[in-house]
């Protein structure tokens, strides 16, 4: 298809393209495959069974500055609150300014309207950013390892607290990571250009840099278009997935906060299986910022393993196994609330 080789020629891999395509493939249910790991089959969460070590390259920069004064403790392992909150399922209120996409407003919205195109107005070029507050709460200034690209608002939506038919979402917020599969100058390209087509809407919620710097591109109040037809499992074997809109399958969107390592230069090829990994900043920063969302490990997952179109298989070459010994050296703590009203 014209659209997807477009996009790969751009170098994304980006999970939005199972948005993009809007495709439907049944093939590769990860779930119901044939495994000989257990974990997988009875959860689609991270598992130190989950992939084999692989080696880090050398490449290694200081930790995120707050990041160094942090101490060493187990994260947590309560159950984040649901996205769903009856005290904010009221209206939202008027438009102010110019922000036509009202990103000054925290809360979620009630449930799905019905699909509607953009307005000229709404696919205009932005002409303003958000503080870092917006991303980070107690984030009063930007340290060097973090900054804001702030992604077309056409790229991105709201976290809703019905899905389309109506029915109370009650799920809990999950992490899913990936990898862009392209350089990082291609993937805010993509993320900043306004985009009309509903199949060419993607991002994700922060980018992660090959020296470990953190770019926050979508709120984390807000639904970044990450995963496409998408399930996630929990603990208790229970699907979760949500449908926003008629015209696609369910996914894990609406209650995802999706993380993105940029890949290395060897990981461009997207038909490759495999490439040299990513940097001890990358998971460094990440385990940094994951340990700041209070998300418990059990509700960690990655693209491939959400994955319903059996196209995703990011991220390729990921280190589980370092990463939670990482993540586990910082305290967990509610600085990055996803969900909305904060
Ligand atoms: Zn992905």
């Amino acid at each position: 298809m014209i659209k997807r080789k477009r996009y790969i020629a751009l170098g994304i891999c980006v999970c939005g393209l199972l948005l993009l395509l809007g495709t439907r493939l049944t093939v590769a249910n990860p779930l119901s495959m044939a495994s000989p790991l257990p974990s997988l089959v009875r959860s689609s969460a991270l598992s130190l069974q989950n992939t084999s070590p692989v080696a880090l390259p050398t490449l290694s920069i200081a930790k995120p500055k707050s990041a160094s004064k942090l101490s060493s403790k187990t994260a947590a392992k309560s159950p984040a609150k649901p996205l769903g909150n009856a005290s904010l399922a009221q209206s939202l209120p008027p438009e102010q300014g110019d922000d036509v996409h009202r990103l000054g407003d925290t809360r979620c919205i009630e449930r799905p309207d019905r699909p509607r195109g953009l307005t000229k107005q709404e696919l205009a070029p932005l002409a303003f950013t958000l503080p870092l507050t917006r991303f980070r709460s107690t984030a009063t200034t930007a340290t060097t390892q973090e900054s804001v690209v702030l992604a077309h608002p056409s790229n991105f939506g709201w976290r809703f607290l019905r899905d389309v038919s109506g029915q109370v979402l009650q799920n809990a917020p999950i992490v899913v990571l990936h990898e862009t599969v392209g350089s990082y100058e291609s993937a805010i390209a993509l993320f900043t250009t306004p985009h009309d087509d509903e199949d060419e809407q993607v991002s994700y919620h922060v980018l992660i840099r090959e020296d470990g710097k953190i770019v926050y591109t979508v709120p984390p109040t807000r639904r970044a278009y990450g995963a496409g037809d998408s399930v996630f499992v929990n603990s208790d074997r229970q699907e979760e997935s949500v449908k926003t809109n008629p015209n696609y399958p369910p996914s894990v969107n609406n209650f995802a906060y999706h993380l993105s390592l940029v890949s290395p230069e060897d990981g461009y090829d997207s038909d490759a299986a495999g490439h040299s990994g990513y940097t001890r900043s990358q998971y460094e920063s990440l385990a940094w910022l994951i340990a700041k969302t209070g998300i418990s490990e059990d509700r960690i997952t990655t693209h491939k393993l959400v994955d319903r179109s059996g196209s995703r298989r990011d991220p390729r070459s990921f280190n589980v196994p370092y990463f939670l010994e990482r993540l586990r050296s910082y305290p967990s703590s509610k600085d990055i609330a996803i969900g909305c009203g904060f």
